[in-house]
């Protein structure tokens, strides 16, 4: 049962079991229909040869709704990871601060980096990325385009903006996480 769609996971699991029903009277109507022999026999054979067709057509679309379940599951379970990580801190305001980043230009007016490494960094953050995530000096600026102040001496720091947390970004945003990434891959 599929809790997000109970209707449709319902119908899916009925059509399964009419289905089978329909085979099997199929099968005991060719059954019965040679049983008794004669014209009337090819008939009764005939009958319930459709009712197999049938039953089985059911059974087959009950399970294409089970399939398409299975496509949304893998689906959401894919993008999981990203999602989780974006969430780790504050996931709206992530996601609503990264989204003004996009629209507007770069408060410092940069134009963002083309490139493979680029290319690669926007899809490990579904897009969301507008920047590399890197320390210079003491500023260390953040995936979302934010310049925090660096402080090594501190254990734990947020970007001001996102609060995404600043050794998550530079291990997993930076420009070479994103050449390690493409390294392995290749
Ligand atoms: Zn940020």
């Amino acid at each position: 049962m599929n809790k997000r769609f109970p209707v449709l996971s319902t119908v899916a699991y009925m059509l399964r079991i009419v289905g089978w029903l329909t085979v099997a009277c199929g099968i005991i109507v060719v059954i019965i229909g040679f049983g008794r022999g004669g014209d009337y026999a090819w008939l009764m054979a005939g009958s319930g040869l459709i009712f197999n067709l049938w039953g089985l057509m059911t059974i087959a679309s009950g399970e294409a709704i089970d399939v398409l379940f299975a496509i949304e599951e893998n689906t959401r379970v894919a993008c999981g990871p990203v999602a989780q990580a974006f969430g780790s801190t504050n996931k709206s305001s992530v996601q609503t601060a990264v989204a003004q980043e996009i629209i507007a230009p770069n408060a410092a007016g940069e134009s963002p980096v083309n490139g493979p490494l680029f290319n690669m960094l926007r899809k490990q953050t579904h897009g969301k990325a507008v920047t590399f995530a890197s320390i210079i000096g003491n500023q260390w600026t953040c995936f979302c385009g934010q310049k925090n102040t660096y402080d090594p001496n501190e254990r734990i720091q947020n970007c001001e903006r996102c609060q995404t947390n600043r050794d998550y970004a530079i291990k997993h945003c930076s420009v070479e996480a994103m050449q390690s990434l493409i390294n392995t891959q290749s």
